[in-house]
């Protein structure tokens, strides 16, 4: 069997090196644009905050690396054509201008996403820069003394973490945002404003429900520098000439396969999926390194296996995500309030503040804790700020909402203690009490 995968980011890399610990005898061919070897699109805030040493520490797989698991990588190298008649792709070499061309039995497609540039007016001519490359964070340190002041349109987690390390770096930082809070979608508006106030006492301005028209409204000055962090928009590259459905992103189901022997993976898809009870189709995106990781070994385990439907894997995902500003962490996992209202589902939520130790413990740290649930106690969200003991948490959550737990479930489970690590209480056991606790009085208002 002949696999090529077009892209070689986290989602391609991941794919190939798990169809080779599944398989040691197909061929493995991944076609790469770039001039790097994967690295962590994750990590380069944090090497612009100063908490990485170097930027080429980011770089997970390097060629020998490659070479040791017999895949190969053909970097520099871009996928132009894809002919599903004839199972060929058509590449160009960008450094020579080459052509070449190869099968595939088996297609994977991983090319990821763009930056969204939003239609303002003259945004051209300001010298904007995107941030979601190795090449930008080469360019950003090259360039950082020539601006004092960064403005940052979009107030996403990307926006968010670049900002802070922007100010590490002593620049100015203002973000702007259109809608009414920063981190939309992963937080409400009661948590962001804790978030906000972290970041405005650190020195940022942020200003929300702000939307730029026009790149005159911003009065740029030759010391200012404009980042544009709006999100990401999938390109059809080679969806339609496939005959790929394409709506986000290229629509895939929850196995990953977009048509037989085509497989989508990453930031590039949509994930179409049938709730098996009420048979209303849902669809997702999920533009999270660790869901284009676990894409990739479902899509790989799925490939091996296309033969036998009983041992094929399928996605799901709660988009839980988790972020660093200085010594502040702030995650997400499942729905908002916001987005609950929105898709007309009535949640409760409760939010608490408690310490991470016990009291009298020097050392404990505290720890904000918002949990929402529906009219029936059923876990949808949690969002959690803290300085430690964040991510054990939400993953906790993440767990409760994938098997469909309640909050009474999260209030019996056993959890550990010890004064100087982990509080009696365990403060998700208490939120989730609070949030039953409310959910009962409003049931009992409504009868
Ligand atoms: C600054 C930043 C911080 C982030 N932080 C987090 C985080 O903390 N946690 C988290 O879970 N996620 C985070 N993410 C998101 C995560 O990095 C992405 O979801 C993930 O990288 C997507 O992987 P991918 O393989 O789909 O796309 P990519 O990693 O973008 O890879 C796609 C590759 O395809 C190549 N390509 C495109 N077209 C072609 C073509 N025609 N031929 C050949 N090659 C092609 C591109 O050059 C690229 O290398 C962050 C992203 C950024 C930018």
């Amino acid at each position: 069997m002949k696999v090529v995968i077009i892209g070689g980011g986290a989602a391609g890399t991941v794919a190939a090196f798990e169809l080779r610990k599944l398989n040691k005898d197909i061929s493995i061919t991944i076609l790469e644009k770039g001039k790097h070897t994967e690295y962590s699109h994750c990590s380069l805030p944090y090497v612009i905050e100063g908490t990485v040493e170097k930027l080429s520490d980011i770089v997970l797989f390097h060629e020998d690396d490659y070479v040791k698991e017999d895949v190969d990588l053909k970097l520099d190298t871009e996928a132009v054509e894809v002919d599903d008649k004839l199972k060929t792709i058509t590449y160009k070499n960008i450094g020579s201008g080459k052509k070449g061309k190869i099968s595939y039995d088996v297609l994977v497609l991983a090319h990821g996403a763009h930056p969204f540039i939003p239609p303002i007016k003259d945004i051209e001519k300001s010298q904007y820069m995107t941030f979601t490359t190795y090449d930008d964070v080469e360019y950003l340190q090259k360039n950082i003394r020539s601006f004092d002041n960064a403005i940052i349109i979009g107030g996403g987690f990307i926006g968010v973490e670049l900002g802070w390390g922007l100010i590490e770096q002593k620049k100015k930082v203002t973000i702007i945002e259109r809608q009414p809070h920063i981190l939309p979608g992963m937080f409400d508006q009661d948590m962001c404003s804790i978030v906000q106030k972290i970041l405005e006492d650190k020195g940022m301005k942020v200003k929300t429900d702000v939307s730029i028209d026009d790149i005159q409204d911003l009065k740029l000055t030759s010391r200012d520098k404009l980042i544009v962090s709006t999100g990401i928009h999938v390109k059809d590259h080679f969806a339609k000439s496939l005959g790929l459905k394409f709506n986000r992103g290229i629509v895939v189901n929850d196995k990953m396969q977009s048509k037989k022997d085509i497989y989508c993976i990453g930031d590039c898809i949509e994930i179409s999926k049938q709730d098996p009870k009420t048979k209303k189709s849902e669809s997702i995106t999920s533009w999270l390194g660790t869901s284009a990781v676990r894409q990739a070994q479902i899509a790989a385990n799925n490939i091996l296996n296309s033969s036998n439907p009983k041992k094929q894997l399928r996605f799901w995902t709660n988009n839980t995500a988790i972020s660093r500003i200085g010594e502040t962490v702030f995650g997400a996992t499942g729905m908002t309030t916001e987005a609950a209202a929105r898709k007309g589902i009535k949640t409760a939520s409760a939010r608490l503040k408690a310490y991470t130790r016990s009291e009298h413990c020097l050392d404990k740290k505290d720890i904000i804790i918002k949990l929402i649930a529906d009219m029936k106690g059923y876990v949808l969200g949690a969002q959690i700020i803290g300085h430690e003991e964040v991510a054990g948490r939400l993953d906790l959550v993440s767990m409760a909402i994938q098997y469909k737990m309640k909050l009474s479930d999260l209030c019996s489970i056993d959890y550990c203690y010890n004064p100087s690590v982990a509080p009696i209480f365990e403060p998700l056991s208490v939120v989730a009490d609070i949030c039953q606790r409310k959910i009962g009085v409003l049931n009992a208002r409504k009868k």
